[in-house]
Order: structure tokens, then C-alpha cells, then sequence
């Protein structure tokens, strides 16, 4: 079958998604390939669907068991042969790979790297006919990443042992771990190379400074109530208590944390994965092991650790392609401890350096003035960036000149020798006559209350941003007090000027409007529809998404298909589904039984389906004859199947199908409805 008819019929979607064909096309092929796509951007299907196209078995390398056992469940119920030997098989599970294998009917093989260590593994794959090595987060071969698996330095000899095509994919696109990839995996040969874009357009982002982070993250997802979502936090006991307190006004909500006990955490992450509107409330340990494409919402209720964190973090929502949500709150506070542990830490200078210059990214995309996704894509060195899903795109920032403001900040910690922090410079440009102001002698400053114009909040806003652009940091040595740093120089010189926001502390709504999936007379139908599932998936023991994922139901709620045929064109619902939940579902939407002959349920969504439709009507008008008085004469569901889909072109043809009979008093009316139909 060509691949778009596969895409369609075995994995249900109507087009590819950006880059994914030009990818498809090449492994297709036979070319060796290495793509770079983002999280969520479709890379499984750019070797799933190779795989059915080519001879042979696929063989997959991948790093994560949980999500190699999730991947096959989804080719499984989708009806294709997958397998995967790892070490969290049962007998019978290794027992039935082996059978499909000795049978050819295996399409995909996963594996485990650990299994690349054993020379059985290699002499058993050397034997079964393998077409293609895939490896999924190639960049784990890389000995200078995060993700260094050693077994993956195996994966070179494999290919050169097997001499078959390689497809190796990622989301990590830095320049060393992809040259790293081609010297490791290809002996440095190149291969086609797909560099796909970072943008996520169904991610919205927002930041908001911290002003009640708590309350804030509590309304956050009290307009989310029922969805999937994590909150990260900074501490571990902030995990517990904000899951606490969300548990208390009636969220679904579980803390995760390195300090739990191996099994708490497991328990945890297949918890999420399994259910629906689940909260997690976790430190950054959690995400890893994570493969749930309906994770509807985001939140950081302290700013991460630099922009390639918050952009991996943020990255977990919403990878079905369904609108998703992420909030990240960040104050002063957050910089300083940012700052305090760069500096701490053992690094060489240089090192800490460019860890500033890194958390300074994240910080300019904080305070960012206008679009925070181009923002966030220029960082990645994406310049034609279209967004209309960001805070700052919904509400433009109320933005001024704040030069002035900015120079008497400036002033006021110079002019105390750099040896406080904010609140006492505030009391100096507000003239607040502190005891310590006194015990300074503060109060004589030339600056003492030039800065009565704004209060207190209104000058912590411009400290926050004045440290956001590294104009202030604060110096370890000092214990926190605010230093100015170069940067600052040209402002205080009048050389150059500088534009603020007026205050990004917005009061929250006291009520917050609840934020649905579908608009109001499409929700309850939505709720129906994932109750359904729920029931279908704990059924079957598998994550809900494995069924259908939330785009696909949305979908369902929105087009309320009313036959099979209708339900057939909703993107996720593919042939083996459509058989397998289509009635389900169907009746949810109409609220009862759609009777359909299972002969004809088999066609549903193809062309053939309507010419069935047709010869139907016809052979009905003619059961009794032209005249409707012979005797009563039909075709079995089956030869009306077998005339649609084979459309014989001539009598004879026909002929032989119906028999003569049949052929006399159908034949020539039935070669009309197929001319009609071409
Ligand atoms: P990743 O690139 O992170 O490995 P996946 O392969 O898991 O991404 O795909 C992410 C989600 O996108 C999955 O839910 C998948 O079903 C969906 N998806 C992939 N390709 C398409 C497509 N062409 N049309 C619609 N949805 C798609
Ligand atoms: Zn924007």
C-alpha cells in the first residue's frame, strides 16, 4: 500500500504533519537519515510507517522500556504485528514475539540497547531478515549529553554487520551532538539530514511575576479542573504541600520527587500515564520516563533552570497536537537562587559564564516586551516565527520609557556601595527614614526620595526586571546585595535607554473563566465521549490516549460524525479502530445503535463504501425484477463488497462474479452505478 493510504487507514490521519513526508519518502527508500524533529512532532511515524512499506522487519532502538511497550500497544491496536524483547517481558510476550517472527509476520521489532551487548542478539538479528534500523533519541550515543547510553555506541556495528539503512531520530539539535551522531552511527558518512523546526503552535505560552505564587497556581488550575497537567516546583516539600492544597479543593493531584522510594515513583508515573486529569506536582526528576501525548497544561510555580529546560518542560503538553497551556511564574527570589547556585557551583569561570549568559536568555524571555514565541524561537535561531498563542500576543505589555526610573536605581546602589539589596534601596528612592537609613547615614544621599512617583510593588517590579536584564546581580560574597554589572553602564552614562513593562503583576480575575477544551454546547459531549474511553481503556488495561487521544475526540465532539463513513474522516481514527471503537463512540454521539452490516462497517471511509451504498439501493429497486414481479433474487453482502472494491469493467467480467442469474437481472445496472462512480 502507498504510505498516504497507509497513513490514513492504519494510523488514521488525514495529512502528514510539517516535515514528516520528505522524511517518510527518504527512509522509504532506503536512504540512511538522520531527523531532527522537536518533541511531539510525529517522529514514531516517520519509522512506523517505513516499516509496513518495506520488506523485512524494522528494528527499533530505543532507550525507555515503558515507552517501547506503550509504542507497540499503539501498533497493536492500530493491527499491526509489533513486538518488542526487553527485559520487562513475560515468557509468553518473548514466547508470541519469537512465533510472529518465525512466521514473518513482524513488521516491528523493539529493543532494548542492553540487548545489543549479547552476541546472541546480534547472531538472532543477523537471521531474521531485518530492512531497517530506526533509532529513536539518537543523541543518547552521545558521551557528552545528559542521556549517554553506552550500549548505543553499539548500534554502528549492528549496521555495519546487518548492511541494511538507518534511520536515527531526535529532538536535540545542537551542532556537536549531531556530528557525534553521524561519526557514531553512520562511521561519519552523511546522511540525508531533516532539521525540522522547534515551534510547538498548540503550546501557549504565558509568564506572570510571582504575587501569591501559590494562589496563582491554584486559579491556574482551577480553570483547568479535569485536565491533564504538571506543576513544577523548585523544593521537593513544595511538591507535597502544593499537591496537598490542590488536593483540598477537589483536584486529582499526586507529588513526585528523587526522594520517593523507587516503587512510589513508578506507581506515580504509570498513574499519569493511565489516567485521565491527573495533576502531578513534581521537581524535575519527573519527565523522563513521561510519554503522554494529552498532557493539557504546564506549570512552573518557580522559573527553571535556563531556557532549554523550560523549553523540554513546557514541551511535555500537548504532543497530540490539541491546544494545550503552560504558566511560569518567576520573581526575584528565583534569580537570586538561579544566580547563587551558577555561582557555587564548581565550574570553571568560563563555564559559569556561559551558564549566566544562558539563565539571562531565560530571564529576557520572562520579561520579554512583546511576542514571547519569538522570543523563545530566536534563542533556537528561528526567525520567521508567527505566534498569535502567547500572553503577550493576547494583551500587548503596557511598556515606557524607563531610563529615568532605571538611572536612579543605579544610583541608589551605587551610592550605597553596592552593599544591599532591594528593600533597602527602595526605602533610599521612596525616603523611608529607617533606623538603618539613619545609622548610614542614607538619608543625606542626593538620592534619598527622588523616587516618590512609584511605590514600593511598582519599584520591586523594575529591581526584578533590572536584574531580568542583568543590570543588577546579586553578589554571593555580599550575601545577595545588588552589584551593577557592565551591561548597566551605557544607561547610567545616558548612552543608551531602556523600555520596561508597567507592571506584569497583573491582579488575577477573582473568579477565573474555566478554560474547556470545546466550546459550551460541544462539552458535555466531549465529557461523554471521554467516559467512554475511560471505560473502553480500563478494559483493556491501556492508557486512555492508546484508545483515542483528546484531539481525535475533540474532533468527535465537534464534527458529531453520524455514520461510520462520517466517523472514518475524524483524524486518529483509523481502519482497525474504526472497527474496533467506531460503534462505541458512534453511540455515544447519536445516543443509540447505528445498524450497519459488518461486511459493509469493513469499507467504511473508503470509496468503496459509498459504491456499496449504491449497489445496495440498486439491487433493491431490482430484487423483483424490472417490473417488480419476478421472483425475489439478491446479492450476499460479501459479492457486493467484493464488486465494489474489485469494480469489474465489462459483463463478462461481472459475469463471472454474480453468476447468471444474478448477472442478467443486476449486471447491467450495476456496471452503470460503477461508470457513475469513476
Ligand atoms: P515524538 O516526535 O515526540 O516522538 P510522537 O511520534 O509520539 O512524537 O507523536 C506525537 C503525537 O502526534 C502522537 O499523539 C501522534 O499520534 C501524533 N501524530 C503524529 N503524526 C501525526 C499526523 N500526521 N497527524 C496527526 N497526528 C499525528
Ligand atoms: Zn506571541
Amino acid at each position: 500500500m502507498a504510505a498516504d493510504a497507509l497513513l490514513r487507514d492504519i494510523f488514521g490521519f488525514d495529512a502528514f504533519r510539517p516535515g514528516q513526508e520528505e522524511i517518510v519518502d527518504a527512509v522509504v527508500q532506503g536512504q540512511n537519515v538522520l531527523a531532527i524533529m522537536p518533541t511531539g512532532g510525529g517522529k514514531s511515524l516517520c519509522f512506523q510507517l517505513p516499516a509496513l512499506v518495506r520488506d523485512g522487519v524494522t528494528v527499533v532502538i530505543s532507550p525507555l522500556i515503558a515507552l517501547m511497550r506503550d509504542q507497540v500497544r499503539a501498533l497493536r491496536e492500530a493491527g499491526v504485528c509489533a513486538g518488542a524483547l526487553t527485559s520487562g517481558n513475560t515468557d509468553e510476550e518473548t514466547a508470541e514475539v519469537w512465533k510472529s517472527i518465525e512466521d514473518g509476520r513482524l513488521k516491528l521489532l523493539y529493543i532494548a540497547p542492553e540487548r545489543l551487548a549479547s552476541g546472541a542478539a546480534m547472531g538472532m538479528l543477523r537471521k531474521i531478515g531485518v530492512g531497517l534500523i530506526a533509532v529513536d533519541e539518537a543523541h543518547c550515543v552521545s558521551q557528552w549529553g545528559h542521556d549517554f547510553r553506552p550500549d548505543y555506541l553499539r548500534i554502528g556495528e549492528l549496521r555495519r554487520a546487518l548492511d541494511v539503512p538507518l534511520a536515527a531520530f531526535t529532538a536535540t539539535a545542537d551542532a556537536e551532538t549531531r556530528e557525534e551522531i553521524v561519526r557514531r552511527l553512520f562511521d561519519g558518512e552523511a546522511p540525508s539530514t531533516f532539521l525540522h523546526g522547534f515551534d510547538r503552535p498548540n503550546i501557549h505560552l504565558a509568564f506572570a511575576a510571582k504575587d501569591g505564587p501559590r494562589q496563582q497556581i491554584l486559579e491556574f488550575a482551577a480553570a483547568r479542573k479535569g485536565q491533564s497537567g504538571i506543576v513544577y516546583c523548585g523544593t521537593r516539600a513544595k511538591t507535597e504541600n502544593l499537591a496537598k492544597a490542590l488536593r483540598e479543593v477537589g483536584h486529582l493531584a499526586l507529588h513526585y520527587h528523587g526522594g520517593m522510594d523507587a516503587d512510589e515513583r513508578r506507581d506515580t508515573e504509570i498513574r499519569f500515564q493511565r489516567e485521565d486529569g491527573l495533576i502531578v506536582v513534581a521537581t524535575v526528576a519527573f519527565g523522563m520516563g513521561i510519554d503522554k501525548p494529552d498532557i493539557r497544561w504546564v506549570a512552573h510555580a518557580d522559573l527553571p533552570k535556563s531556557i532549554e529546560a523550560y523549553y523540554q518542560e513546557i514541551g511535555r503538553a500537548g504532543r497530540d497536537g490539541a491546544p494545550a497551556e503552560t504558566l511560569t511564574l518567576f520573581g526575584p527570589e528565583d534569580i537570586r537562587l538561579r544566580r547563587s547556585q551558577i555561582d557555587e557551583g564548581l565550574a570553571p569561570p568560563e563555564m559559569r559564564a556561559a551558564d549566566h549568559a544562558r539563565l539571562n536568555s531565560l530571564l529576557g524571555l520572562a520579561e520579554a516586551l512583546r511576542c514571547r514565541r519569538a522570543e523563545l524561537l530566536r534563542y533556537f535561531g528561528e526567525t520567521d516565527v508567527t505566534c498569535q498563542r502567547c500572553d503577550l500576543c493576547d494583551t500587548p505589555a503596557d511598556v515606557f520609557d524607563g531610563t529615568e526610573s532605571v538611572r536612579k536605581a543605579l544610583s541608589a546602589v551605587l551610592r550605597t556601595g553596592e552593599w544591599f539589596g532591594t528593600g533597602h534601596l527602595i526605602d533610599v528612592l521612596l525616603g523611608n527614614e529607617t533606623d538603618r537609613m539613619r545609622q548610614k547615614g542614607h538619608d543625606a544621599l542626593p538620592t534619598f526620595g527622588v523616587g516618590r512617583e512609584y511605590d514600593k510593588r511598582q519599584w520591586q517590579a523594575i529591581f526584578r526586571q533590572m536584574m531580568g536584564h542583568d543590570l543588577l546581580r546579586p553578589d554571593p560574597e555580599r550575601h545577595g546585595a545588588l552589584r551593577m554589572t557592565d551591561d548597566a553602564l551605557p544607561i547610567l552614562r545616558g548612552e543608551a535607554s531602556i523600555e520596561l513593562r508597567r507592571d506584569s503583576i497583573k491582579k488575577a480575575a477573582r473568579r477565573p473563566a474555566v478554560k474547556t477544551l470545546v466550546n459550551e454546547e460541544d462539552a458535555p459531549l466531549l465529557s461523554a465521549l471521554k467516559a467512554k474511553r475511560r471505560g473502553l481503556a480500563e478494559a483493556a488495561k491501556v492508557p486512555a490516549y492508546i484508545i483515542f487521544n483528546d484531539k481525535t475526540l475533540i474532533e468527535m465532539a465537534e464534527n458529531r460524525p453520524t455514520s461510520l463513513d462520517d466517523m472514518a474522516r475524524i483524524s486518529g481514527v483509523g481502519a482497525k479502530k474504526l472497527e474496533r471503537y467506531g460503534d462505541d463512540f458512534l453511540q455515544v454521539i447519536t445516543g443509540e445503535a447505528e445498524v450497519v452490516h459488518p461486511t459493509r462497517r469493513k469499507l467504511a471511509g473508503r470509496e468503496a463504501g459509498s459504491i456499496y451504498d449504491r449497489l445496495l439501493e440498486v439491487q433493491a429497486d431490482l430484487s423483483r425484477g424490472p417490473d417488480g414481479i419476478d421472483k425475489p433474487l439478491s446479492c450476499s453482502a460479501s459479492l457486493l463488497a467484493k464488486i465494489a472494491s474489485t469494480k469489474p469493467s465489462d459483463e463478462a467480467a461481472m459475469g463471472r462474479l454474480l453468476g447468471d442469474k444474478r448477472a442478467e437481472r443486476f449486471g447491467g445496472a450495476f456496471l452503470d452505478v460503477l461508470r457513475e462512480a469513476t
